[in-house]
């Protein structure tokens, strides 16, 4: 760095997502000619639908290409209120919603609103890692919620609440969840909720994006469900995984009354607005047919099988099955190997692109994470590296 530059501290302990360092490194050495298996991405490997695609197109014909207001187009945050009260019953008011440039940025702003030196944000650990980067950054204290094999990688809300200090400002939960798969069972839920109204000075931000991508039956409750929480809870959910949209950074979130001006005029200040087109591609897969998303989520369903059955067929490896998301956390404790060094011997020497656990917080040594966003064929050819790798 120029020595003569003073950047602020806080951009020191800004850290990052390992996912993207590993695609590149997965990407360079496809570059170098070498078959890479790639079980290691975070998004969907389907095409965004195509009567979305063609609402964005259509959008720029039309002219759709100035600001739009910085909380969203109308048409579209009510496209979202028809998608929350068909999701979970309830009804926010378009007043609520805010139109976000991805689900990110949800993440970012409510972090940024609560975390101050002094305050303390509680975070699932093993989880996105992005929740306890922005919580370093803003200089709060990260204080992790351990999230355990033996409850099915759900959120216990015992533990959670055990760890509420007066100092706590802000609770963040993920359900379905990455980097694990497991979905928080309403029982969970319905206790946080409960044990929550001890202490009203905590909000809560509930990560929902991978709210309708579960299997088995198994239901997401969304905390948008209780009326006890909605003066202090940030929802926060988006286009990206269940439309396979993620290149298009386009999300939403439902704030409290008390906090929306605050986060839309972060808005007006950092980006404006988000893209026109698409907020009109937004509409379209809100409002159009699903039956794209519902090819998607059947093959998700048939790769997870296939990803756990082969899994828990290699020695030494142990895997639950993910109830939801796109992602198996299986348990490598007992092939002698750190999670770390395995990730990256396989992908150097085996050809295949995982993450290491200890990428998702330090309880996610012992484990790794395969995405099956790829094809069956590749997932079978990645499991069987493994297997060979680890009988070596
Ligand atoms: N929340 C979780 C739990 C995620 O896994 C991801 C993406 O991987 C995001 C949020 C971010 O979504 P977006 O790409 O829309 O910013």
């Amino acid at each position: 760095m120029t020595p003569m530059l003073h950047t602020v501290a806080a951009f020191d302990r800004i850290g990052e997502e390992n996912a993207f360092a590993v695609l590149a490194r997965a990407t360079e050495l496809a570059h170098q000619g070498r078959d890479i298996v790639n079980l290691g991405i975070g998004q969907p490997d389907f095409h965004t639908p195509e009567h979305v695609v063609e609402a964005a197109v259509k959008a720029l014909r039309d002219g759709h290409h100035g600001y739009t207001p910085a909380n969203g187009l109308l048409a579209c945050r009510e496209a979202v209120v028809r998608r929350m009260l068909a999701t979970t019953g309830v009804e926010p008011s378009p007043e609520r919603v805010m139109i976000m440039p991805g689900g990110k940025p949800t993440m970012f702003a409510a972090i940024v609103m609560f975390g101050e030196p002094g305050g303390e944000i509680l975070y699932p650990d093993p989880g996105f890692p992005i929740y306890r980067s922005m919580i370093e950054f803003t200089g709060a204290t990260p204080v992790p919620v351990p999230i355990r094999e033996e409850n099915g990688f759900a959120f216990s809300a015992e533990e959670a609440l055990s760890l509420i200090t007066p100092e706590t400002r802000l609770v963040i939960l993920n359900s379905p969840a990455n980097p694990t798969g497991g979905v928080t069972p309403p029982g969970e839920i319905e206790a946080l909720v409960r044990g929550l109204e001890a202490h009203p000075h905590v909000a809560v931000l509930s990560d929902e994006i991978y709210d309708t991508m579960t299997y088995d039956g198994e239901r997401h409750l969304s905390l948008l469900t209780f009326p006890e929480i909605r003066d202090r809870l940030i929802l926060l959910n988006g286009w990206s995984k269940t439309w396979a949209m993620t290149g298009w950074r386009l999300g939403w979130s439902v704030w409290p009354d008390g906090l929306y001006d605050k986060v839309r005029k972060l808005a007006v200040n950092c980006w404006s607005c988000v893209n026109a087109a698409a907020q009109h591609a937004g509409i379209a897969a809100i409002d159009g047919p699903q039956d794209a998303v519902e090819a998607m989520m059947r093959a998700f369903d048939a790769r997870r099988r296939l990803v756990v059955e082969g899994l828990n067929d290699l020695p030494g490896v142990r895997c639950t099955t993910p109830k939801g998301a796109f992602y198996a956390f299986p348990n490598i404790e007992e092939t002698g190997w750190k999670a770390k060094p395995l990730a990256a011997r396989l992908l150097e020497e085996a050809g295949v692109a995982l993450i290491g656990g200890p990428d998702f917080g330090v309880l996610g040594e012992g484990y790794v994470r395969l995405s099956y966003a790829n094809s069956e064929e590749n997932i079978l050819r990645g499991i069987e590296r493994i297997g060979a790798f680890l009988a070596r």
